[in-house]
């Protein structure tokens, strides 16, 4: 009786031991990896470097060019085995001035920034408010036609950002829904957090069939304030945008990679967007990702070996005007994606990263298990079932290829996205090294491990 559970203990634990896709020695290496990592600036000197030596890069301006330059030239200096750039070609929108003022009695400036995608133009009308978007989406053209429409929708804070995924369809379709209903132009409370009195902006997408309308956003303050004169009666709101499409224009994507030892054909993907908007200098969104990520890199790259498999580090090509470089990763590189085996971005800020998961299910879950026994000591928590791939990894998870998923914690970074206060001086050097350890971390261990994260079903 005994010796019988003893054999089905014993046997239970090779089936462990075999199942575990990690040696006891990459743990170990992934772990020094760790301390290093937490004792290293690199990733907060690149931030440093990016935002001050390129500054805010909207894509298709002559930054966007320079922001290329520099990434290449930064990976070679960090002693990436091979560096090189993939074309990807765009519509270019161009900012070039933008004002607005209340008419009449109370007459006053207004703080605004045009959305990306807007036209230009002046427009001069009366306000009308609607508290969000589906009150927009259901009022009769006859209340919205000839009027400048104010969506007055207050984003919720939270930890993971749930708070942006509600407030999306005010800035994403409701200049569109404005338009096809005959409003002269579009305002809305900014989708932000901050108390500052800046504005954000960010992409809106006019669909077919409508005529564009000028569309901007004003700071918590200002909409405020509009509430407030609504109260008195009526507003009227002049709106001057100078901005709009022009042309075509071509950057790219750039990468860095340390070539796998046994398996360079399987490539391990971590990376952040290398464009941003031009209110501030993009050190939050996304100069920190690209840091992060390239740092992760050089840390790996200074270890005795490389990895079984390749690591590829991608700063990408304007995410902002709709994932754009990823998308076109995906698409050239679309034939040899099954060698894709994971891909993780860091997009959602500076902040600390607390959780972390993949879309691994059960055959691939020992694997995930084993990296988040490494991030522990992080303070992360290994979190099956939640998080999700990063903005321009979708691209390669909608084609098959497993995310990662390490959750920063994203309370305070709706203070600064999109808006002018987006600088360094919001970016701490402390948690900038606990995401670098916890990407090195993952990245070193993906592309040492054998198997992969094949989702429930899926092959491994
Ligand atoms: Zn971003």
């Amino acid at each position: 009786m005994r010796l019988a559970a003893l054999l089905i203990a014993l046997s239970a634990a090779c089936a462990a031991h075999a199942q575990a896709p990690l040696p006891q020695s990459a743990l170990d290496a992934a772990a020094q990896l760790r301390e290093r990592a937490l004792a290293d600036d690199t990733g907060y000197r690149i931030i440093e470097s990016l935002t001050t030596e390129v500054g805010p890069r909207l894509p298709g301006s002559e930054a966007d060019a320079r922001a290329v330059a520099w990434a290449e030239a930064k990976f070679a200096e960090l002693g990436f085995d091979r560096v090189w750039t993939e074309p990807v070609t765009f519509p270019k929108w161009e900012r070039r001035s933008e004002r607005a003022a209340v008419l009449g009695a109370h007459a006053q400036p207004l703080l605004v920034t045009a959305l990306g995608g807007s036209p230009g133009g002046t427009v001069e009308a009366e306000i009308v408010r609607f508290p969000d978007f589906a009150a927009l989406d259901a009022a009769p053209e006859s209340e919205v036609a000839g009027k400048i429409v104010f969506v007055d929708f207050r984003m919720r804070r939270s930890r993971d950002g749930a708070g942006y995924g509600e407030a999306g369809p005010v800035r994403g379709r409701g200049p569109s829904v404005a338009a096809r209903k005959g409003a002269a132009g579009f305002l809305m409370r900014s989708i932000g957090t901050s108390a500052h009195r800046v504005a954000n902006t960010g992409l809106t997408r006019f669909e077919d069939g409508v005529a564009p309308i000028p569309a901007a956003a004003t700071s918590l303050p200002d909409a405020d304030q509009l509430g407030r004169l609504l109260e008195r009666g009526p507003v009227r709101v002049r709106l001057e945008l100078d901005c709009g499409w022009n042309g075509e224009y071509t950057s790219h994507n750039v990468i860095g990679e340390l070539r796998g030892r046994e398996a360079p054909d399987e490539i391990v993907v971590i990376a952040g967007h290398l464009d941003s908007w031009d209110l501030g200098t993009g050190a939050v969104d996304d100069a920190s990702g690209v840091g992060i990520t390239m740092a992760a890199g050089r840390l790996v790259s200074q270890l005795p070996q490389r990895p079984r498999r390749t690591l590829r580090v991608i700063a990408f090509a304007n995410e902002e005007q709709g994932l754009i470089g990823a998308r076109q990763y995906a698409e050239r590189h679309a034939g040899a994606l099954a060698g894709h085996v994971v891909g993780a971005e860091s997009d959602f800020g500076a902040g600390r990263i607390y959780a972390f998961n993949t879309s691994a299910r059960s055959a691939s879950h020992a694997l995930s298990a084993q990296i988040a026994q490494v991030l522990a000591p992080l303070g992360i928590e290994f979190a099956p079932d939640r998080g999700g791939p990063g903005p321009d990894i979708g691209p390669l998870a909608q084609r098959g290829m497993a995310w990662a998923w390490l959750g920063q914690d994203g309370t305070g970074y709706f203070d600064l996205h999109h808006n002018a206060d987006d600088t360094l001086d919001k970016v701490d050097p402390e948690a900038v090294r606990q995401n670098v350890a916890a990407y090195a971390v993952f990245a070193y261990l993906a592309a040492e491990a054998e198997g992969g994260f094949a989702p429930a079903g899926g092959a491994d």
